[in-house]
């Protein structure tokens, strides 16, 4: 009897809680790379592909973890990027508010998943072989279940925590965290469309997807960090299995180069306006509207935050204080000066025509009209602009033999 009450206790393995913590650990952190790298930047994004094993190894991981549809995550993500920051986000903090995003962030997925046109529109191109359609998706609850019963075999009755624990640990942080802060505070490096941010610039707890400006500015590219001092745990973990070639790596990010002495711009700097819009309108609110604020004697504080609204025109603020900006703006000379410029800038940014001979115009036009501004900041990010180019980096080959294709 008390060797059966001692079962139930502790479990098969009479583990101690430093092994029910590496358990906890190495567990949740398995759900996460295969959501980031299989779910999110595979599936959804196409910016990577896995050998067969292991893109089918984190799909069974998922569903034992998490329960979660390929093609429902893919349909609700892809939507989201999409319909970004609108009504038909299935979770923007901007409609829903961060409250809700975060608490109750899963309510608004199962809610996105249900929808059936949207799986039709947005979840092509996921898996819908045997096993997907007669386990993964009709029996969706079955793998909790499982991850459950080999808990509670392994620990006993703590594994019964240990599971409950993981079963909020990832809609928290994906679904809370990600969808919910990572559209709300942080800092950016790209000035998207949206509200996106990136959390912390060391993506080590939610595998990278903390970089969440980086990847809405390029969300094909299957590696999320952009500067030196940024680090995508996601990653590195596609790096290592692209190293045993279980990995091909599709897309990557393109960098923003500058060439000197370009007196006019050109096709190349068109080109750098088109694909690093973002990073352009970026470096204007940095460089030239941040410090024109500094020389209107604002504080520290005051300067990031006008810099932040002003470097999107103040689209995200509600109406009393966009209105309270703009007078703002317009009692100060040099600062409504390089505003106007911005709007000018972004709308050129914003141009997605084939023919380029007009903006080629306005762009020329442009520059020449800051340069002769006689503001300085503007006039050497004029000189900047015009030597704008693309610089592409390559997905690099694998260092061994790939097992990704066979050889000719
Ligand atoms: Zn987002
Ligand atoms: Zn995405």
């Amino acid at each position: 009897m008390s060797d059966l009450l001692s079962l139930a206790s502790r479990g098969l393995t009479g583990a101690s809680w430093s092994a029910w913590v590496l358990y906890f650990l190495a567990t949740t952190q398995g759900t996460i790379v295969a959501v980031t790298l299989y779910l999110h930047r595979s599936q959804a994004h196409r910016g990577v592909q896995f050998h067969p094993v292991i893109a089918h190894l984190f799909r069974f991981w998922c569903w034992l973890t998490t329960g979660m549809v390929t093609r429902q995550w893919v349909a609700v993500h892809r939507k989201h990027h999409a319909r970004c920051e609108t009504v038909e986000d299935p979770h923007s903090p901007q409609v829903f508010g961060i409250g809700t995003v975060l608490w109750r962030g899963v309510d608004l997925y199962k809610r996105a998943a249900a929808n059936k046109d949207d799986l039709a529109t947005f979840g092509a191109g996921t898996p819908t072989d045997w096993i997907e359609c007669h386990l993964y998706e009709p029996w969706s609850w079955l793998g909790p279940t499982l991850l459950a019963a080999v808990s509670i075999a392994l620990f006993g009755v703590v594994g019964v925590a240990l599971w409950a624990l993981q079963m909020v640990w990832i809609p928290f942080w994906a679904a809370g965290v990600i969808n919910g802060l990572g559209h709300w505070c942080g800092y950016r490096n790209f000035e998207t469309s949206d509200t996106s941010a990136n959390l912390v610039p060391w993506g080590l707890l939610v595998g990278g997807e903390e970089l969440h400006n980086n990847h809405h500015a390029f969300p094909a590219s299957a590696k999320f960090s952009q500067h030196r001092f940024e680090f995508d745990g996601g990653w590195l973990v596609i790096c290592l299995l692209r190293w045993f070639g279980l990995a091909k790596v599709r897309r990557v990010a393109p960098a923003l180069g500058y060439r000197a002495h370009i007196q006019e711009p050109d096709v190349e700097t068109i080109r750098a306006l088109r694909v690093q819009h973002g990073r352009i309108l970026h470096d204007y609110a940095s460089s030239v509207i941040a410090p024109i604020l500094a020389q209107q004697r604002f504080g520290a504080r005051s300067v990031r935050r006008l810099r932040r609204a002003l470097a999107n025109g103040g689209r995200w603020l509600d109406p009393s204080t966009r209105s309270e900006l703009a007078a703002l703006v317009h009692a100060r000379r040099y600062l409504t000066e390089v505003c106007d410029f911005r709007d000018r800038l972004a709308d050129m940014t914003a141009r997605n025509r084939r023919d380029i001979s007009p903006l080629a115009q306005d762009l020329r036009r442009w520059c020449t009209d800051a340069e002769s501004s006689g503001i300085r900041v503007l006039v050497e990010f004029a000189e900047r602009l015009k030597g704008c180019r693309v610089v592409e980096v390559r997905a690099e080959r694998p260092t061994r033999p790939s097992l990704m294709q066979p050889k000719p």
